[in-house]
């Protein structure tokens, strides 16, 4: 019986590292095929010139070098573009890129749907649920510089990455430890730590661990100053309080020194975005002496959700508690509303469109 062929990106550097040992391949060979793949974005074995003939037909015979399916393609008025991956068992995954002035951004997912379920957020409505394969969590990468045309080193335009898409990162934290390793990787991708922001729900064991192992940027979804609403729109909360929250975040920025954590805060109207609440949070940033900024983020309303955007005076008034007590809080600029802004919109829209027809 043939042997199933896997796909190269499958692989991490060192099991490809093992795999060439086998055929009796130098590893600067490695080094070669990885920078085809991940640092000119390479889709066939072919166009690798600088490998012998016998070594791409060797690979060739042994392994694949395709990319998941883009299932949707939306560009936003603002250049904003999200787009749907599909995945070999027909799950799906979105990223959005975020051009700005001076940086691009991309938003990429860490599983299908989300083991939690905010009540503020959109994906945490999906049932469907997995972990995404470290390689799947690439993949978003490799496909937006495919779509946006940026394998050319010297204009490189996406700049940063985000894992604020659908799922919770840390519980997929194996995969999204070898993603991490895979962007860090300087033969390749070539994305520092300090381009890369993981943004969590705030899962405490995990913060811990990856303040000493990943030691990227660290975005915590804060979204209330006490427990009791806390808990309300996050149940994770139940089972990692604020004050455990609060002292894991002083754990990373002594582990991580000179890196600010940033603190999202969606204002829902009238649930979280009182005089009462500002001055609540910055108490709270005084008391663990954190090395924080605030993200300010306007509620992105979706259909059946309870909660609406907060007016700009509000938002204003929230931030100017906040900036008198010298802390940085800017305002997020919403993007991307015609293409389906809010996390996990546009997947669900997908979905309740397959179910139409
Ligand atoms: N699960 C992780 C990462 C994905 S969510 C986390 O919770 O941090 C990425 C960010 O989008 C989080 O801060 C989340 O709270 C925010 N978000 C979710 N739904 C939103 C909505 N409808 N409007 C605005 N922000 C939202
Ligand atoms: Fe999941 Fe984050 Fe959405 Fe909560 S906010 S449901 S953790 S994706």
């Amino acid at each position: 019986m043939e042997k199933v062929k896997k796909n190269i990106t499958n692989f991490t550097k060192s099991e490809i590292l093992a795999e060439f040992a086998n055929l009796g391949e130098k590893p600067f060979r490695v080094k070669q095929l990885w920078s085809w793949i991940y640092a000119r974005g390479a889709k066939s074995f072919a166009e690798m010139t600088n490998l012998s003939k016998e070594m791409r037909q060797n690979l060739e015979e042994r392994f694949l070098l395709n990319r998941p399916e883009v299932s949707k393609d939306l560009i936003s008025f603002d250049g904003t573009r999200k787009f749907l991956l599909k995945f070999h068992d027909g799950r799906e995954v979105e990223s959005v890129f975020i051009p700005e002035e001076n940086r691009a951004t991309l938003c990429i997912s860490s599983q299908v749907g989300c083991t939690l379920a905010c009540k503020f957020c959109h994906t945490g409505t999906q049932t469907l649920v997995r972990n995404l394969e470290f390689h799947e969590i690439v993949a978003q990468v490799l496909v937006a510089k495919d779509l946006i045309g940026d394998w050319d080193k010297s204009a490189k335009r996406l700049t940063n990455i985000v894992f604020m898409g659908m799922g919770e990162p840390f519980f997929n934290y194996e995969n999204v430890a070898k993603a991490v390793e895979i962007l860090n990787d300087c033969d390749g991708l070539d994305f520092s730590a300090r381009r890369i922001t993981i943004s969590t729900s705030g899962l405490v064991p995990e913060i811990l661990r990856a303040s000493k192992e990943l030691k990227t940027h660290l975005a915590i979804s804060l979204h209330a100053t006490n427990d009791k609403l806390r808990t309300e729109i996050m149940a994770i909360n139940k089972k990692y309080p604020l004050k455990d929250l609060l002292a894991a975040c002083k754990s990373y920025n002594k582990e991580n020194p000179g890196q600010k954590i940033t603190f999202e805060y969606v204002m829902l109207n009238g649930v979280n975005d009182g005089e009462e609440q500002a001055k609540e949070l910055v108490e709270l940033i005084k008391k663990f002496n954190l090395n924080v900024k605030i993200n300010l983020i306007p509620f992105n309303p979706w259909n059946g959700c309870e909660y609406g955007r907060s007016g700009i005076s509000r938002i204003e008034n929230f931030q100017k508690i906040l900036k008198k007590s010298d802390l940085i809080a800017p305002i997020r600029k919403t993007r991307g509303d015609d293409v389906l802004a809010a996390c996990g919109q546009l997947k669900s829209e997908s979905e309740r469109e397959k179910r139409r027809r």
